[in-house]
């Protein structure tokens, strides 16, 4: 009997142990314009990208150690001025100027409440595979405006990059190509000789993890101490939640 409670105490404490190192869920809302429709043939099929979107993240998330998922919460269409916008050709400066948009749309900020969404994203066809945008990237910076950003329909990491961001993670920066006039070159990242790369860095073939301190993944090493995304988005997470919920006021 000693014995049984003994193994019951230890087996509690375990699980309280394995409970402590869990992450809240930290639920998402995507909103995405006809476009998005078209390009997948029905708000269903938008509606499995969006999924396959979020699981890459989740399996990016699981690969770095990061004990924390994304739920989808809230999957439906964008106001129709979002529609009007979603053209080829876009730029970075455009996507940009969407994302300030979006970010201040009431409407949206409303959905996102109602929802209880704490990181929300519009979903768009025409912005170019590698130019996405999020805001903000210092999480003291958190207001109204919070964790909104465009992401590319079809690019499946695009999201989880931006949500990067939300929680003041920076693009990796090692091994930097200076590129003049390129304002993005600091942000090639650790690009290496195979061409791959973190998904917080910038290169053709970005992998599903996040850097770290030490952290290796399919026998490479992604990230130093300099680079530890791993460390700021865990370090984060809950205050991002609290920090958004808390921008918002109830709508009335
Ligand atoms: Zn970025």
């Amino acid at each position: 009997m000693k014995r049984s409670l003994a193994w019951m105490v230890a087996l509690f404490l375990s699980a309280t142990a394995l409970a402590a190192q869990k992450l809240p869920p930290m639920p998402v809302m995507v909103l995405y314009t006809k476009a998005v429709v078209s390009q997948f043939g029905s708000v269903e099929g938008a509606r499995a990208q969006t999924l396959a979107q979020v699981q890459a993240c989740n399996a990016s998330y699981a690969n770095s150690g990061i004990p924390g998922e994304y739920v989808l919460v809230y999957f439906g269409p964008a106001a129709p001025k979002y529609d009007a916008l979603d053209k080829p050709g876009m730029s970075y400066k455009q996507v940009d100027d969407v994302n300030a948009l979006f970010a201040m749309d009431r409407s949206a900020a409303k959905l996102r409440f109602t929802k209880g969404a704490a990181l929300y994203s519009l979903s768009m066809s025409w912005v170019p595979k590698s130019t996405a945008s999020g805001r903000p990237h210092r999480v003291q910076d958190l207001g109204p405006w919070a964790a909104s950003s465009v992401i590319n329909a079809g690019s499946l990491l695009a999201p989880c990059h931006e949500w990067g961001h939300a929680y003041g993670s920076g693009h990796d920066d090692q091994h930097q190509l200076a590129v003049p006039g390129d304002q993005f070159s600091y942000a090639r990242g650790v690009v290496y000789a195979d061409g791959t790369c973190d998904l917080m860095a910038y290169c053709d073939d970005p992998q599903q993890v996040i850097s770290g301190v030490r952290k290796t993944w399919k026998g490479r090493l992604y990230g130093d101490a300099r680079h530890d995304n791993v460390r700021v988005i865990m370090t984060n997470w809950t205050r991002v939640r609290a920090n958004v919920a808390k921008a918002y006021l109830p709508p009335k």
